[in-house]
């Protein structure tokens, strides 16, 4: 697969910026491979649709073929899909002791899943928890998490011949509370497919545990059956993230794709083996690396990318050094500054500039200012960006109504621009031994 995709890749034509053509060709092949991964087809076609609307007319990084710009901006899309808002290992278990509810078919591995997380929980989290089965069909299921509770060092609620799921929720729930847990993890039974009598029975255990988690756990190799199940426990339970087994087998995660675009929720964790600690944070930059199978093109690229950025700043710490610093080597600046965390945290690394970050921060700008600035730089002339003393009155007024802005948002910038000018010339003059130029290797 990853053979045919650079064989397409290599086919596009050497050029500034990605045409739609390129795009489109490339893409039809990341579709199929997609589709192999085991991504569903409705997800493959949003998820080349979203791509190409990005992709088209983007620069091509120099040193870097527009077929490998398409594979690093497939692969960032990727991670987009697949990452959520939060921290994916950070589970809610503060007001203990806290509930965490495990669902999913049979053989999925969720009582599996329930030891490695209450291992972890334990061993990271320095948290004291309880584990109970509520798995009344199969016997010998109880026992099994009795048996891991002892292999890891974690309790278990004791096992009552014949009670039903609900009542071992209950009692898991009073138990946890009279010992001092800080967490009980109910880990219930499975059937082989979806069906009423497992629902109504996973939802009555919600009803009285009311968990702070409900963690969905699936076998990341079962593909489209994986989404199907998620989309269904979270319709009927409501799930508040999913744990991909079996990711230590040859599948290709597209389960993970799919599952994420279809339910929304996030995934955690992957388990990597039958091993209790074989489980691990959730990492949308492994499972993308392995759906698309090209991580090298994505790093070149990457490398590529970070060595045009180091050139850029250093022609313009040359031209600062020398005095020069126009509208083009500010915005450049901004840039920066918001990337590299805020004005306070640039300035702060940058020699001299110490004071000005101070100012910086009591004058209360924050990235949203930065935008606006770099915005109203857009809206100058090309001549205007290189000389700025070209900014009257007349001009002023354009530029400002350009970026949808005041006059007075526009004199602010030009006085930080002054400054910062006048500072650069100050540092110039300090000749050869100077700041800068010290800075600068
Ligand atoms: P449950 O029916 O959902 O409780 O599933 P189990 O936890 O009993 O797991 C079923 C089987 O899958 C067991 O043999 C586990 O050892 C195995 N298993 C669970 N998670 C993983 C995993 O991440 N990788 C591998 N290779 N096997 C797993
Ligand atoms: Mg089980």
């Amino acid at each position: 697969l990853s053979e045919r995709l650079s064989g397409v890749f290599d086919r596009l034509t050497k050029q500034g910026s990605l045409s739609e053509e390129d795009v489109k060709t490339a893409l039809r092949e990341v579709r199929v491979a997609l589709l192999e991964a085991d991504v569903s087809l409705p997800v493959a076609r949003d998820f080349v649709k979203t791509v190409q609307d990005k992709a088209t007319g983007q620069a091509v990084t120099k040193s870097v073929t527009p077929g490998q710009q398409v594979v690093k901006i497939v692969h960032d899309a990727l991670v987009d899909v697949l990452k959520g808002e939060a921290e994916p290992g950070a589970l809610k278990v503060d007001n203990p002791p806290a509930p965490i509810l495990m669902v999913g078919l049979q053989g999925g591995g969720k009582t599996t899943t329930t030891a490695k997380l209450a291992k972890r929980l334990k061993e990271r989290d320095g948290k004291k928890v309880l584990m109970a089965s509520l798995d009344v069909n199969r016997p010998a299921a109880m026992e099994q998490l009795a048996i891991l509770g002892t292999q890891i060092g974690v309790d278990t609620l004791p096992i009552v011949k014949g009670e039903n799921p609900v009542a071992i929720a209950k009692r898991a729930k009073t138990q946890a509370g009279l010992g001092g847990y800080d967490v009980y993890m109910l880990d219930t039974a499975g059937r082989l497919s979806i069906d009423e009598e497992l629902m109504a029975q996973v939802e009555a255990v919600r009803d009285v545990a009311n968990p702070r988690e409900t963690l969905l756990v699936v076998d990341g190799l079962t593909g489209q059956d994986a989404v199907n199940t998620a989309q269904n426990f979270d319709d009927r339970i409501g799930i508040t993230g999913v744990v991909l087994t079996r990711m230590d087998g040859d599948g290709r995660g597209g389960a993970a794709l799919s599952m994420r675009a279809v339910t929304g929720k996030p995934i955690r964790f992957v388990g990597l083996g039958e091993k209790m600690d074989a489980l691990e944070t959730f990492e949308p930059e492994r499972i993308a690396g392995r759906i698309l199978g090209m991580g090298d093109i994505v790093a070149l690229v990457e490398k590529a990318q970070e060595t045009i950025e180091a050139e850029q700043a250093e022609k313009m710490m040359k031209r600062m050094a020398k005095g020069q610093f126009n509208m083009n080597d500010l915005r450049m600046q901004l840039e920066q500054m918001i990337k590299m965390g805020g004005m306070q945290g640039m300035m702060g690394m940058m020699p001299g500039m110490g004071k000005m970050a101070k100012q910086v921060e009591s004058a209360g700008l924050d990235d949203s200012i930065l935008k606006q600035q770099i915005a109203l730089i857009q809206s100058m002339t090309k001549k205007e960006r290189a000389n700025p003393a070209l900014l009257q009155a007349s001009r002023k007024k354009r530029i400002a109504a350009g970026a949808g802005l005041e006059v007075s948002d526009l004199n602010r910038l030009m006085k930080m621009h002054r400054q910062m000018s006048d500072m650069m010339k100050k540092m110039g003059k300090m000749g050869k031994g100077g700041m800068l130029k010290q800075a600068m290797k």
